[in-house]
């Protein structure tokens, strides 16, 4: 994602969250823009951290509210990274999963349209009508690979 896009995402966040009711103070946009631009999961507490780092006078709860809101849009979703389940990471605008990298977070978001037809196959041989299925990958990135590399050399 380029620069403009980050900005765009942030900023039609911003308008669907305040299409919702919500209104956007100064702390809710610094919380917004970090979400929308990191291109990784990021826990509550990373988002608060990087969130005061910007501007003073962001709370915990708010970061904790901001997703909440965030979440009820199926804007970010909570993504399983290093046994933590409180990540969250924006959504994808349409079916989309998630492959990551457990070493730094490093996230991409790709179809597997010929898994989803595997799934379909696995709930049919079941007598299954699908409804539903959860799946992200974990793995190392190219970079994660390379300094490990150069770390075990
Ligand atoms: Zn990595
Ligand atoms: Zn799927």
């Amino acid at each position: 994602m380029k620069n403009n896009d980050r900005n765009n995402l942030s900023i039609n966040w911003e308008n669907l969250l305040s299409q919702a009711g919500y209104r956007i103070t100064q702390p809710r946009r610094t919380i917004l823009d970090i979400i929308a631009e990191t291109e990784r999961p990021l826990t509550p507490v990373e988002i608060f951290d990087r969130a005061r780092a910007k501007s003073a006078g962001i709370g915990l709860v708010t970061v904790y509210r901001t997703i909440e809101k965030l979440e009820e849009l199926h804007l970010v979703e909570h993504v399983h990274h290093l046994g933590d389940c409180q990540t969250v990471f924006r959504s994808s605008e349409q079916h989309q999963h998630l492959l990551i990298c457990t070493r730094c977070g490093s996230s991409h978001y790709f179809d597997g349209l010929e898994m989803e037809e595997q799934f379909k196959h696995i709930s049919q041989k079941f007598g299954y009508q699908l409804t539903g299925h959860w799946l992200q990958l974990a793995g190392l990135c190219e970079e994660c690979q390379k300094n490990l590399k150069k770390e075990q050399s």
